[in-house]
């Protein structure tokens, strides 16, 4: 940790809106791999990868070489939505690697460079598509925090800071929502069927297929098979939010390739450019690709030093079934080591949920232990974040190239942390 006046600049300067410099309050310099080094040279192992931006973890050292080439070579840098070399190589190897492996028609749309630029554009489509304005979103979902996006997003906490109404989303119970025992999309097959119900037939239903914010709650492989079923039977969009959960995290490409279902409309962002930089896209079948040209335009649509990086990462990692093998075999440790700490702390009552290296350990009975082991974790020179409505569930989101050593390194800190934040 810093000497505190080196954060002196960030506290008389910085609006009082950040956030991660209070959780862990250093000043990072520099990064490699799974490791964090700050200004003064004190090492950090990363379980946060940038809230899921860094799933290649920092610098890896092929796509940095791909961005220096293209930097090196003069490539282009800003050319608006126009066709450059970069942003050619990158769709074709998307074509490649991700959509045609997979059957998906899905047409490509590159908007802002933030997650939440991506989910505006799939609201607005879908509106568009369907001609109707209710959506439906789902409890703890969590999609960004532009208007649109917000009046999607659940926690109260930035829901208050809006300012207007966030309008024309009707909210239902994600699956689990009520406890193991009920399907909470009785409740959503009914209301569409009641005339009386009150909820308008939505243009589309919009999902994270792990919610990430929301406290790592997964949904059930028959839940977004039925979702699938209800929304198609009825000419509902089905939008999934993929922008933490997707890019290998869960261990397939989308979350949602483990239900087997094809979604209309697919928001990525986070990792998809492997090197942390900003990019975004929309995934849309074709026809729900409803826009007049230049209807929902921007400056910044499509990063070109983005790109470079982003194809590289999808020819390095996503050609064979090498990288996702190994992201299951690292699921195995990470679950069974959580699975022993719930079970030597049978008093706590944690839950441990995910899939792929997406996992929350949920303490509800102490709802502020997580956020006291990531606060004990950062003093022993791990980051690791909290997520839920409450803070209730320590999140572990390491790169997925993170080695086995490090994972069991990491997961000693946090038994050391759990240990130091119950004796404190
Ligand atoms: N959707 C999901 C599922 C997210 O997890 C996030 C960010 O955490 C967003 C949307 C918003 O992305 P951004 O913060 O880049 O706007």
């Amino acid at each position: 940790m810093s000497d505190p006046a080196a954060l002196d600049v960030f506290d008389r300067r910085e609006s009082e809106v950040r956030g991660y410099i209070r959780a862990f309050p250093t000043v990072f310099d520099r990064a490699v791999g799974s490791t964090l080094i700050d200004a003064d040279g004190r090492e950090y192992l990363d379980f946060f990868a940038g809230a899921g931006v860094l799933n290649y973890g920092h610098n890896n050292p092929v796509l940095v070489r791909a961005l220096v080439e293209y930097l090196e070579r003069g490539g282009i840098l800003h050319g608006l939505d126009m066709a450059t070399s970069a942003k050619k190589a990158f769709i074709e190897a998307f074509e490649r690697f991700v959509l045609e492996p997979r059957g998906l028609d899905h047409k490509l749309q590159f908007t802002g460079p933030t997650g939440a630029n991506a989910v505006e554009a799939a609201l607005k489509v879908a509106r568009q598509a369907t001609g109707r304005s209710n959506v439906v979103a789902f409890t703890n979902g969590f999609h960004g925090l532009s208007l649109g996006a917000l009046a999607a997003t659940g926690n109260s906490h930035y829901r208050a800071a809006a300012g207007v109404g966030l309008d024309d989303i009707a909210r239902l119970p994600y699956d689990g929502y009520l406890g193991p025992d009920v399907d909470t999309l009785d409740l959503f097959e009914k209301m569409l069927d009641d005339p009386g119900s009150g909820l308008d037939l939505p243009a589309a239903v919009i999902v994270e297929a792990v919610q990430g914010e929301g406290g790592i709650n997964v949904a059930s492989v028959p839940w977004l098979q039925r979702l699938r079923e209800l929304t198609a039977a009825r000419g509902i969009l089905l939008i999934l939010d993929e922008i933490q959960a997707g890019v290998g995290r869960t261990g397939w490409f989308f979350a949602f390739e483990a239900a087997g279902i094809v979604p209309d409309i697919v928001t990525v962002s986070k990792s998809i450019s492997g090197s942390g930089l900003p990019m975004s896209l929309v995934l849309l079948r074709p026809e729900v690709d409803v826009w007049k040209p230049g209807a929902h335009t921007g400056t910044f649509r499509g990063n070109n030093l983005a790109f470079a990086s982003a194809r590289v990462a999808l020819e390095t990692y996503w050609a064979d079934s090498a990288f996702t093998d190994a992201i299951a075999a690292k699921s195995e440790l990470l679950r069974g080591e959580l699975e022993q700490i719930a079970a030597e702390y049978p008093d706590l009552g944690f839950v441990v949920r995910g899939r792929g290296l997406m996992y929350g350990l949920a303490c509800d009975r102490d709802r502020g232990l997580a956020g006291r082991i990531s606060k004990a974790a950062f003093a022993r020179g791990l980051v690791i974040e909290t997520s839920g409505a409450f803070d209730e569930v320590l999140k572990f989101l390491p790169a997925l190239t993170i080695t086995d050593d490090e994972l069991r390194r990491g997961l000693g800190i946090v038994r050391e942390s759990l240990d130091a934040a119950l004796a404190g």
